[in-house]
């Protein structure tokens, strides 16, 4: 499959130039890193006869929307799990509109994945169990091919992280190539430091990595007036969206490690647009008033 995913040089609103690899471009709904971890699991899936995936995921998860649209598209079933009470959004919207099955669960039974699966699905040959944002072996070998595809060198590769799976493809072709980039991996979530060991258990070789975990912004979601303030002037000087979940707060640690000096002017810095900028229509009221 083809891939479009060209990368664009911007200059921020604090006149620094970076190249953003668009990611995001790839799919709509299929978005981002999401269609990277799912290129190869989807191609396992196929070839070892599957027709139903069944996947896990939080009620706002870019992972289901992904899984949903790609099931459609290969014409597949599909079918989710789905943390927690049982609600309606846009990105559940989407996912019934391709055609998923949605089952919500409490968090103690979403807990343990495996014997969810087997208990609903454990007897039916056809079904495929894909982890909570499609985490596994073959993601990392999808999101490696994110770096094949660069055509220069970067000093600095920057990334937003939930489970790290990305990074950790990343690493693992960085090292492959010898490059002497730095990875640079801003977790989402506070108090990340545990996924130092995740990537490790991916690609054990960590010297090019470089963890930001300052920049959670109070922790998954969460988001404070200066993010949101952030996200408006980005927007409207590069013409890219970003979300607050994820990319926003790697390009906030991005001009933040510019304005401290960590980042100099004469390097060259790559972000990596990992899409899920659907997730944006849940949060009218954040971006609701206020000036630019
Ligand atoms: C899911 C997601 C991530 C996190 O990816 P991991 O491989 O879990 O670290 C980053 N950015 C976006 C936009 C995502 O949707």
């Amino acid at each position: 499959m083809e891939v479009f995913s060209p990368i664009q040089q911007v200059t921020l609103p604090t006149q620094h130039q970076i190249w953003v690899k668009r990611d995001d471009l790839i799919d709509p709904y299929i978005s981002g890193n999401k269609w990277r971890k799912l290129k190869y699991i989807l191609a396992t899936a196929i070839q070892t006869k599957r027709t139903h995936l069944v996947t896990f995921g939080g009620a706002y998860s870019n992972h289901l929307v992904a899984t949903a649209a790609a099931a459609a598209r290969h014409h597949l079933t599909a079918t989710a799990f789905v943390r927690g009470e049982e609600v309606e959004n846009e990105m559940l919207l989407l996912c019934r509109l391709f055609g998923m099955e949605l089952r919500f669960v409490d968090r103690d039974c979403y807990r343990d994945k495996r014997s969810l699966f087997s208990k609903h699905f454990g007897d039916h040959g056809s079904a495929y169990f894909i982890d909570e944002g499609g985490a596994s072996e073959q993601a990392v070998e999808g999101c490696r091919e994110i770096i094949t595809e660069l055509p220069m060198h970067f000093d600095h590769i920057f990334c937003a992280a939930g489970t790290g799976t990305t990074a950790a493809g990343l690493l693992r072709e960085i090292n492959a190539q010898k490059l002497q980039s730095k990875l640079h991996v801003i977790p989402v979530l506070k108090g990340a430091a545990f996924i130092e060991k995740e990537i490790a258990a991916y690609e054990k070789n960590i010297d090019q990595l470089v963890l930001h975990l300052d920049y959670h912004f109070g922790g998954y979601a969460k988001t404070n007036p200066e993010l949101i303030s952030y996200i408006k002037g980005f927007t409207a000087a590069t013409g890219i969206l970003i979300d607050p979940v994820y990319t926003a707060k790697m390009c906030y640690a991005i001009k933040d490690l510019f304005e401290k000096g960590l980042l100099k002017k004469e390097e060259k810095v790559l972000a990596i647009h990992t899409g899920g900028l659907l997730g944006l229509l849940g949060m009218r009221e954040k971006f609701a008033g206020g000036k630019a």
